[in-house]
């Protein structure tokens, strides 16, 4: 029999939640082109998020060559501050592409984001929530304060609004969940699936 080093093994791997530029961004500081995807894998695909006013007009014009991807679009809680009227209507450019099929990082940060700004990430989910997001999948980034590691309150706040706008039949990817079992059951009627990523 024949040994094969790991490194070697090529599996086929579908990467759940990119951030382009953050990407781009870091294989230009390590000046290490083979960084991603990682040795042994052979990239079949994945999901692209743009959710940075910043980025909006290179999202549109790089969408057309992501044939591999899909693509999600919105605005990170990091970076609702940011977003001005301008940009709003960009966003809403990129979300009636056909090729936008997730609506991407929708929620709120208590972590990296003031106090100040909490209302303004309510308000602003409720925004999108109430323009409707054409049976999308829903990224959700969920982060609860620093010493509240499950984050109870939060996640049942945002599922009551979600009961309000979507209804339980919505399909949900909640990435970097950080919750526990029972918050993981809390979320089970919806069509609902969890990863681990943090961006
Ligand atoms: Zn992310």
């Amino acid at each position: 029999m024949v040994s094969v080093h790991p490194s070697l093994v090529l599996v086929n791997g579908f990467d759940s939640h990119v951030h382009l530029y953050q990407m781009i961004d870091a294989i230009a500081r390590k000046g290490d082109q083979d960084s991603y995807p990682r040795s042994g894998m052979k990239h079949v695909g994945g999901v692209v998020n743009f959710c940075d006013p910043q980025h909006f007009d290179r999202a549109l014009r790089f969408i057309p060559l992501l044939f591999h991807f899909h693509i999600a679009v919105r605005v990170h809680p990091k970076c609702v501050s940011m977003l001005t009227d301008d940009g709003w209507d960009k966003l809403e450019c990129l979300f009636a592409c056909p090729r936008v099929t997730a609506v991407s990082e929708l929620g709120i940060d208590y972590f990296c984001v003031s106090q100040a700004e909490w209302p303004r990430q309510w308000a602003f989910v409720r925004r999108v929530l109430g323009v409707g997001c054409r049976n999308m999948v829903l990224v959700l980034h969920l982060r609860p304060a620093q010493g509240d590691p499950y984050g109870h309150h939060l996640h049942r706040e945002f599922r009551d609004l979600l009961r309000q706008y979507c209804g339980r039949h919505q399909h949900i990817h909640i990435h970097n969940f950080t919750g526990d079992a029972q918050e993981l059951d809390a979320w089970m009627p919806f069509r609902m699936c969890t990863s681990g990523c943090r961006a």
